[in-house]
């Protein structure tokens, strides 16, 4: 599967340990020595505060994506300060590393059908691919009945939607808590599973390979699923390095190759005009 890993900043506040740079740089290294290469979404705010962390990444082989310029839901964003927020924070990333950055992941998958306008300003905005939409009901985001293959959105941003795993509504995307929790034969059976998928992807956090954090309560989360966050930490990344290990394409790659091909999503009128 191809690596892709959602770079934020995972603290319940200002003042607790910034703990991010050491992990990406474990992850970089137990990537390179499985001759992975993939794609790393930054949350445009740890473009600006670790500037230096986003350029090791690049430096290291990988594409950089933007996830978001804060990490807010798109619903609570709204169209009217998105396209500038967005374009400010992937120019950011682009100064940070020096190169390009054309994809698109929104925080929490929150590309739903009440912030549909986002892929016509991510397309003005320049970039030219996303993967922000898990095509399944979910607590958090999801948008059930969205194309669970890639496809282009009416603005011709290619779209490439999280894998599922698991049947109907409780289907979920492979990576994060849902691929911790998930028991040894079933991490051998998802390697079988998109073995022929070229576009399947799995995404991962720095948190969620690190063991010794303390516990906090996530509020976005809540108390209960807040403790899912720290099980099984440790081991998680060979359970990624086992689904990936020696894969070295990038999604913008796999969305380069699909652009011309693949079917147009129009889910309808969307609230693009307001504000925006
Ligand atoms: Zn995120």
């Amino acid at each position: 599967m191809i690596f892709t890993l959602d770079l934020e900043d995972h603290r319940p506040d200002e003042r607790a340990e910034v703990r991010f740079p050491a992990l990406v740089e474990s992850i970089c290294d137990a990537l390179d020595a499985a001759g992975v290469r993939g794609t790393v979404f930054v949350v445009g705010e740890l473009a600006a505060s670790h500037p230096e962390v986003v350029a090791a990444v690049a430096a290291r082989g990988h594409e950089l994506g933007l996830h978001g310029a804060r990490h807010v839901p798109l619903p609570e964003i709204g169209p009217g300060p998105f396209a500038a927020e967005t374009a400010e924070a992937r120019d950011r990333i682009e100064q940070a590393a020096q190169v390009p950055c054309r994809g698109y992941r929104a925080p929490i998958f929150s590309l739903v059908p009440d912030s549909a306008w986002a892929p016509e300003l991510l397309t003005r905005c320049g970039f030219t691919w996303s993967s922000s939409i898990l095509p399944a009901p979910n607590p958090l985001y999801g948008w059930p009945g969205a194309p669970t293959r890639p496809f282009r959105w009416p603005s011709g941003l290619v779209e490439l939607p999280a894998p599922l795993i698991g049947p109907g509504r409780l289907a979920v995307p492979v990576g994060g808590t849902y691929l911790r929790l998930a028991p040894a034969p079933l991490v051998a059976w998802i390697r079988r599973r998109f073995a022929d998928r070229p576009d399947a992807w799995l995404y991962l956090h720095p948190y969620d390979c690190d063991p010794d954090e303390p516990r906090w309560t996530v509020p976005e989360v809540g108390r209960l699923a807040s403790r899912l966050l720290w099980w099984r930490r440790r081991g998680m990344l060979e359970r990624v390095i086992r689904l990936c290990a020696g894969s070295r394409v990038t999604l913008g790659e796999v969305a380069e190759d699909l652009a011309p091909t693949a079917p147009v999503f129009d889910p309808g009128p969307t609230r693009q005009g307001e504000g925006a």
